[in-house]
């Protein structure tokens, strides 16, 4: 096992970094997943890592030893891809074997032999895959295979696992259970894994932390609950959560014709965004640090009919548009109050009785507010901040 860490690594392909100065430091036996949308540069830092593609700037340290120079086979990294690469004219057996029979080896031929057999039934029975030892390839459904692939790269014993969307064959049933089996596998080996993905399901269930890319950059990396709960900018506020989290950019407008609070501001009135959102004054220094525009964030899963928030923070006039029953709930999509430019989704009760072009009025608590700043997109400090600091504190 070996710990990893990775200071302003970037890879250029002519004048463009593909991947910008990314920092991350993983603990030995760490699951690290790298989430991101297609072409942010995930495979990229993979393969820097496993020494398949040159380092054009920055450095790549295993266990505090530099790697940047070192050849892949000196790196003792197992891999896993999504096609997985096995030779198809092999039986599953040579398949594990293969990589073993071209190592140089002491001992008498016999022995070696024997050694290289007992290590493909440890795998084979850690893998659940014992009775495929005669198998080829094409004889095997996607999950068996994509098994004899982790075999294949577990049979070397590797200090670090490096996955390359390794589900992405199979449907959607075979996909959870070779997750969870994953999940399991690790929880038994503790190898420190790299694991790309562009499905923030298998990120946030297989992950320690995960780390958030996009064009190139790490714009977060944290546990998978820090990711969902306090996203660190606006892209990834969008990217996690299924639907991801609505993003209004408004203008503030405070009470009495004022530009700011102060005084002779009337409390109760609360702080106007555009036409229809109503915030809680306590937001006043959040809104003042963000300027004439902000982008207020609240997911569809955190807004409710405003009689079931005691003390609501935001409370939104919402136009339902459309909607979508899906059994244990429903997704009403539509607009902010009378406009057609923001549009938000909402997630309801399956029983609500929603109706197109009704106006209903939403409400969010604290915690459930976020705002970023309209420009950069960058997360503002603000109530709902503290509030989570407070709680982890207690
Ligand atoms: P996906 O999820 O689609 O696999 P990714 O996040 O893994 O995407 P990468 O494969 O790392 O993305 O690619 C990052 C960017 O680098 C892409 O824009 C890609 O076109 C570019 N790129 C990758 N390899 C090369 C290459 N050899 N030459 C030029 N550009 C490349």
């Amino acid at each position: 096992m070996a710990s990893i860490r990775i200071a302003g690594l970037t890879k250029s392909f002519g004048a463009k970094a593909v991947v910008d100065e990314v920092d991350l430091d993983i603990d030995d036996g760490e699951f690290i997943v790298l989430l991101g949308p297609s072409g942010c540069g995930k495979t990229t830092v993979l393969r820097m890592i496993a020494g398949l593609e040159q380092i054009s700037g920055g450095k790549l340290f295993f266990d505090e030893k530099l790697m940047n120079s070192e050849p892949p086979d000196r790196r003792n990294v197992g891999m896993v891809f999504q096609n997985y690469a096995l030779y198809p004219h092999m039986t599953v057996e040579k398949n594990l074997s293969f990589g073993l029979g071209s190592r140089p080896r002491v001992g008498s031929r016999a022995s070696a032999k024997q050694e290289i057999r007992s290590k493909v039934a440890d795998v084979a029975k850690l893998l659940d895959i014992e009775h495929l030892l005669e198998h080829r390839p094409k004889q095997l459904s996607g999950g068996q295979r994509q098994r004899v692939a982790l075999g294949r790269a577990l049979i070397r014993k590797p200090s670090v696992f490096l996955m390359d969307e390794p589900l992405s064959n199979l449907d959607a049933n075979l996909r959870e259970k070779v997750r969870m089996e994953l999940a399991k596998l690790h929880d038994q080996l503790a190898i420190t894994t790299i694991f790309v993905t562009h499905d923030q399901v298998e990120a946030l269930t297989l992950a320690d932390r995960v780390v958030v890319m996009n064009q190139g950059k790490a714009l977060q990396i944290g546990t998978p609950s820090e990711i969902y709960s306090s996203p660190a900018d606006s892209f990834v506020a969008h990217f996690i959560g299924t639907p991801g989290m609505n993003l209004w950019t408004l203008p503030c407008r405070y009470p009495n014709g004022l530009s700011a609070p102060g005084d002779g501001i009337d409390d109760s009135l609360g702080v106007q965004l555009g036409g229809s959102v109503t915030l809680a004054t306590e937001f006043s220094d959040v809104l003042d640090e963000a300027g004439e525009l902000v982008t207020l964030g609240i997911r569809p899963e955190h807004l409710r009919p405003v009689e079931e928030i005691k003390s609501p923070a935001a409370m939104i006039d919402f136009r339902i548009e459309s909607f979508e029953q899906l059994g244990s709930h429903q997704l009403a999509y539509g607009y902010l109050g009378t406009s057609d430019k923001e549009p938000g989704v909402v997630q309801l009760d399956a029983k609500y009785r929603c109706r197109r072009g009704e106006h209903v009025t939403l409400a969010a608590g604290f915690d459930d507010v976020h705002f970023f700043a309209a420009d950069s997109g960058k997360r503002l400090s603000g109530p709902n901040i503290l509030h989570l600091d407070i709680r982890v504190n207690a």
